[in-house]
């Protein structure tokens, strides 16, 4: 192995040893590198496989679930013969397959705050693959204080989300995004909301992606950047995000000083969209504004949202900006709240709910079931 690559590692990463940019040194680099995945389901899967055939030389794995039916839809590691076995198992028998150069590291515990620091501390880089708020926030902590690369990502139903989060290479960690747990019960679980099978597949894979560039130095890092992909729209835009100087974890002022679990009973709920606290329909809503509209419609949208597409009679604070805006809301009347999708709009609801507001309720489905309605 004059190179560091036997030759038949040399044929099988052929296609990768001819791209100026990867080539042996790139190559040598995914062979001594090492990532943690963490959850081995929709999104663990494709990225786990695209790891593995790229090459990455040692893969640790972290799940306790079995393999079940439901799965298979859309958790490609896994075959109809695993139904029942740890899903471990049944991982580190794909990844074999794919790639035997591979060192496959099995973890089958759930991953807490007790035995995060001690499993995520001998690699490289985190890839978050769950599909629960607690282990986001676990992950985000102990990748920050660890100061590792953390490939965050989530979906539901037909959208999807990427980021990179490395605040101690620049921009915000997963907190500044998100600066407190959503509370129990305000956000569908994936199981009530459902998830296009195919949809993880690409953002998995887009978190490969971004491991792969991040261990063999390819282009730029797209920190402080939210990858945002609409399935229905076949649209990837690119939300710039800010580092939050009050962010708990990683600003001027931290609260967090070490990883422990952040406080919740919404282990089993996605991060994206939507609530099923006090809501309307948008059926509901555009009744409501067609009939001497007596409430305060507010769109927390970012204003070159709004200038794609808006209602009428919203008035437009971006979510960042609501607090300034507190004082001049209406105490007396009913607000609704929208957003794209349902997500912001619920956290703009819990922010006036904790300051005292009772009349708040958020609009299902947001701007994007307004316009299916071709209203
Ligand atoms: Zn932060």
């Amino acid at each position: 192995m004059p190179n560091g690559l036997s030759s038949e590692e040399q044929l099988r990463y052929s296609r990768h040893l001819l791209i100026p940019g990867v080539g042996v040194v790139g190559q040598l680099r995914l062979k001594h590198a090492s990532v943690l995945l963490i959850g081995c389901g929709g999104l663990g899967s494709p990225a786990a496989l695209y790891l593995a055939a790229a090459g990455v030389g040692r893969l640790g794995l972290v799940d306790a679930d079995v393999v079940d039916v439901s799965n298979l839809q859309r958790q490609i590691l896994h075959g109809e013969s695993w139904i029942g076995q740890p899903k471990l198992a049944s991982a580190v028998a794909r990844l074999r397959e794919v790639n035997p150069h591979v060192k496959v590291e099995c973890h089958p515990v759930r991953f807490t705050p007790d035995n995060a620091l001690e499993i995520a501390a001998s690699y490289d880089i985190l890839l978050d693959g769950s599909d629960n708020f607690a282990t986001r926030f676990l992950t985000n902590d102990t990748a920050f204080f660890l100061k590792k690369p953390l490939i965050h990502a989530a979906i539901q139903r037909f959208d999807g989300q990427v980021a990179v989060f490395a605040p101690h290479l620049g921009g915000p960690c997963y907190r500044c995004l998100l600066p407190d747990m959503p509370a129990a019960g305000a956000v569908p679980s994936c199981a009530e909301a459902g998830v296009l099978g195919v949809l993880p597949g690409i953002i998995g894979s887009l978190q490969a992606l971004e491991a792969i560039k991040l261990i063999v130095g390819l282009g730029s890092i797209p920190l402080g950047q939210l990858t945002v992909y609409d399935a229905l729209g076949s649209a990837f835009r690119t939300l710039n995000l800010r580092r939050d100087p009050e962010c708990r974890l990683c600003g001027e002022r931290p609260q967090i000083h070490h990883v422990a679990n952040a406080q919740t009973t919404a282990s089993d709920h996605c991060s994206l969209t939507s609530n099923i606290m006090e809501s309307i329909t948008v059926t509901e809503l555009h009744a409501l504004l067609t009939d001497n509209y007596q409430g305060l419609l507010i769109d927390v949208r970012e204003p070159d949202e709004h200038a794609l597409a808006n209602i009428p009679q919203a008035r437009l604070i971006p979510l960042a900006t609501l607090p300034e805006h507190l004082a001049s809301l209406p105490r007396d009347r009913q607000i609704h709240i929208h957003c794209k999708l349902g997500g912001r709009s619920a956290r703009a609801v819990n922010f006036l709910l904790e300051n005292g507001f009772t009349r708040v309720s958020n609009v299902s489905g947001g701007m994007d079931a307004w316009l299916e309605q071709g209203w």
